[in-house]
């Protein structure tokens, strides 16, 4: 690691999430806080719903829904593209003359991501794939309301939502202080249905952001503070034998909020990378991906690769092996291009002659270990 380097940065202006509540049952409270944005009959809402609670409602409850709402189950078997922001934002607006007041997304990443980027373009205009970038989007989207149902990758406290351009292949978030949530609502008894391999590995993006910030050397106070807070309580759950009780629930469901709150102040480093490239290249999903690339990070990362494979024992969680097992060259080639092309998080981890260190083959090696 590029320790001897050590940048210790302040912070330019963050922004944060505006309001939250916390706690078991906080979701009840949604009546209340949509009630006071619908100022008439014709103030209509988005609600932008995970899939898995179009078949099991239950643990939502009675969600405040009015008549001239939507509904919209969010599927999650792939992670968001550009076209698909686009269409439902087409859908969306041709439904009503007026804008909706409110934009709640109810799910886990995926989710989430698509009420911010979904907020964004209906206030904005335009294409998703415009706003791919850096301090793009220039008008606050409509009102947005998170509501996580799984803890860890603190999309809830990020200025991004992560898409994909499927023409382009590029992975690339709408960041910009318009993306972040006007309101939280973190109930922990939301998670308790999570199946727990997924848990596992959402929960471990959480502790792998502040693992990777910590090792980095773009650090601020700040963001050291809230990713050491993140790490102690990722390490409270999974070591504890409940990882899903719902006193380590309501941890990670914390830790997620801060591990968000962390990396939206400084960088990650080496596993996101090659995280990115197994995402790209083979359609993992991010936080899977990110254990497979853990497993296969013990140069990098040694302590902390002891400390996750002590995780894994733990929970007995299967992680993926062998993804790589049967690629051709071309693949690893693309491999390469998709992880190297991370500059930031590689920089900051490695020092800006990154690519020295990880040249081809070198890269080639780490993917040949998962
Ligand atoms: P997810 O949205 O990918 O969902 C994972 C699975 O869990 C899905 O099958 C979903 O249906 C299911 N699920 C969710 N809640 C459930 C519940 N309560 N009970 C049963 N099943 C449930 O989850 P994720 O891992 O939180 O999100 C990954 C996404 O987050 C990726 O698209 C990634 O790019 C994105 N991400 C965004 C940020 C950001 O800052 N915006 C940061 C990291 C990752
Ligand atoms: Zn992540």
């Amino acid at each position: 690691m590029n320790k001897d380097s050590l940048l210790i940065t302040g912070i330019g202006n963050s922004r944060n999430v505006s309001r939250y509540c916390f706690g078991k049952g906080s979701i009840t409270q949604l009546s209340e806080i949509l009630n006071s944005r619908r100022s008439s009959s014709e103030n209509w809402a988005v609600f932008l719903i995970d899939e898995y609670f179009d078949r099991h409602s239950e643990p939502l409850g009675v969600l405040p829904v009015e008549s001239t709402d939507r509904v919209i189950h969010i599927r999650t078997d792939v992670e968001p593209s550009t076209q698909f922001i686009d269409s439902l934002v087409c859908d969306i607006s041709v439904s009503h003359k007026m804008l909706p007041v409110a934009v709640i997304g109810i799910g886990g990443g995926i989710t989430l991501d698509v009420a911010k980027a979904t907020s964004n373009l209906l206030t904005n205009g335009g294409r998703a794939e415009e706003y791919q970038g850096w301090d793009l989007v220039k008008r606050p989207g409509i009102y947005k309301i998170g509501i996580p149902t799984i803890s860890g990758t603190g999309a809830e406290a990020t200025r991004t939502c992560v898409i994909t351009n499927e023409k382009t292949g590029v992975k690339l978030g709408m960041n910009s202080d318009h993306t972040v949530f006007d309101q939280l609502i973190l109930d922990p008894d939301l998670t308790a249905s999570v199946p727990r391999n997924q848990y596992f590995f959402t929960g471990m993006d959480a502790w792998i952001h502040c693992v990777e910030a910590l090792s980095g050397s773009y650090r601020n106070p700040v963001g050291d503070a809230f990713s050491a807070q993140t790490i102690t309580l990722c390490r409270k759950v999974f070591s504890d034998n409940e990882m899903m009780s719902e006193e380590s629930r309501e941890k990670l469901m914390v830790a997620s909020y801060l591990g968000g709150c962390a990396i939206a102040t400084t960088y990650v480093g080496v596993v996101h990378p090659f995280s990115a490239g197994l995402s790209v290249v083979l359609g993992l999903h991010h936080c899977v991906a990110n254990c497979i690339t853990m497993m296969a990070m013990e140069l990098y990362y040694p302590d902390e690769h002891r400390e996750f494979m002590g995780f894994v024992e733990n929970q007995d969680v299967p992680i993926p092996e062998g993804v790589c097992s049967q690629l051709s060259d071309s693949q690893f080639e693309a491999l390469y291009q998709a992880t190297i092309i991370h500059e930031k998080p590689l920089t900051n981890a490695l020092g800006e002659q990154y690519r020295d260190v990880l040249d081809r083959s070198r890269v080639r090696q780490i993917f040949e270990k998962m």
